[in-house]
This record gives C-alpha cells, structure tokens and sequence, in this order.
C-alpha cells in the first residue's frame, strides 16, 4: 500500500449482501469471461447470450473490449504492462458487478494465461466461466470485421494477436467453440447448456 492511499479503508461487507441481491434478482451472479482471437465471435456471442438471458429474465451486464478502451481504460495501450493494466481494471468492474448480483458478460482477447489468471485471482475461481472461442486464425482472418488483419499484415499495428503477438490456448476453459461451422444460435445453445445451471438458483 503506497502512502497516498494508507488512509483508504474499503468497506466489502456491505449491509445488503451478495446473497441477498441474488436472491432479489432471482438469479446467481458469475463472470462469463470470453477468451480467443479478434473475429473469432465473441461480441457476436455475448451480444446473442445476453438478449437470449434477458428473455429469460436473467440481468446481465457486458463489458467489451473496445467500450473498455474507448472509455474507462482509454489511457491504456497494447505494450504488455498495459494489457496486464486495462485487464485489471476490468476484473475489478467485473467483481463489482458480481457483488451486485448481476452476471458479468465479458468479451475481451485477453490472449496470454497471465492475464486470465489475474482475472481469475481478483474475480475468483469459482464465480469464473472461462469460454475458449478457438475459430481459427485463418477463418478469424478471411473474416476481418474491423479491417485489424490487414493492417497488422501490413505492420501498421503492432502486437497484434495473432500475427504478431502470441496467443496461448487457454488450459482451464469450461467451453470451447469454434465458429467456422455453427450459426449464432447453435453457439447459443451450447452457451446456455453450459451458463443456465451455473446461474440459476
Ligand atoms: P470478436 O469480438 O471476437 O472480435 P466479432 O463477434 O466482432 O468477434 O466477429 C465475429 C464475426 O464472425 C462476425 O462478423 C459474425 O457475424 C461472424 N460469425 C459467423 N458465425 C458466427 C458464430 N457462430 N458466432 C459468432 N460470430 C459468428
């Protein structure tokens, strides 16, 4: 604890608990972290997930990688103590989120195991849904959403995961699905087969 903030005493047992908001909520709240390469679908997932939830009465919130830069964490680069930073202040948002009850969509590359481990560490292990999505760099690349292939191909972007920074394949993922061949309401339903026992009371 630096000396700027030795006079911080945060408070955590809060007079309404976690327990009681889920139940308020009629729901158990949980991080549903998606993992894999830009275009792989992970907007398109949580995006899907979340409409499908809110049908079925579950209150959802979702972080994304490019609202969490352009907002919170648009200070923040791509140099790897900066992607440790930015991922860290998510995983605080998301376990504020936990704590009130709502389930935590989160879609975000977060290519290396450190950085899902430093998630896992502040979110914990066991409200922690990791979802692998491991469509492959090529299809990933024909795809090309934002145009991000082409350019870090080109060298106009740096540290690009994929082509020129590392992806590693994640060992405790409780899901993975790869894209090439499914529809978005196939991928759905292997989510919600997953997602539905993990967050229902
Ligand atoms: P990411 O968030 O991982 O960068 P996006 O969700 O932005 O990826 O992009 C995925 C692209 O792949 C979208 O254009 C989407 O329409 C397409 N796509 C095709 N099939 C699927 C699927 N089954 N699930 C998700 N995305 C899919």
């Amino acid at each position: 604890m630096t000396k700027e903030n030795s006079n911080i005493y945060p408070v955590f047992d809060n007079s309404v608990s976690r327990r009681e908001k889920e139940l308020l909520l009629n729901q158990k709240s949980k991080i549903i972290w998606f993992t894999g390469l830009s275009g792989s679908g992970k907007t398109t997932l949580a995006n899907a997930l979340e409409k499908n939830l809110y049908e079925k009465g579950f209150l959802t919130q979702i972080l994304d990688g490019d609202n969490i830069r352009s907002g919170i964490n648009n200070n923040l680069g791509f140099s790897p103590e900066d992607r440790m930073e930015n991922v860290r202040r998510i995983a605080e948002i998301a376990k504020l989120l936990l704590n009130s009850g709502v389930i935590c969509i989160c879609a975000f590359v977060s290519p290396t195991e450190d950085i899902r481990n430093l998630v896992c560490g502040i979110a914990g292990d066991e409200d922690f849904i990791e979802i692998y999505m491991s469509t492959p760099l090529e299809v990933c690349e024909r795809r090309d959403v934002k145009g991000l292939y082409q350019k870090a191909r080109a060298g106009e972007i740096k540290n690009f995961t994929g082509i020129s920074a590392p992806f590693e394949i994640p060992k405790n993922a409780a899901l993975s699905i790869d894209t090439t061949n499914k529809s978005v309401e196939e991928c759905v339903n292997i989510l919600l087969d997953k997602v539905l026992q993990e967050i229902s009371l």
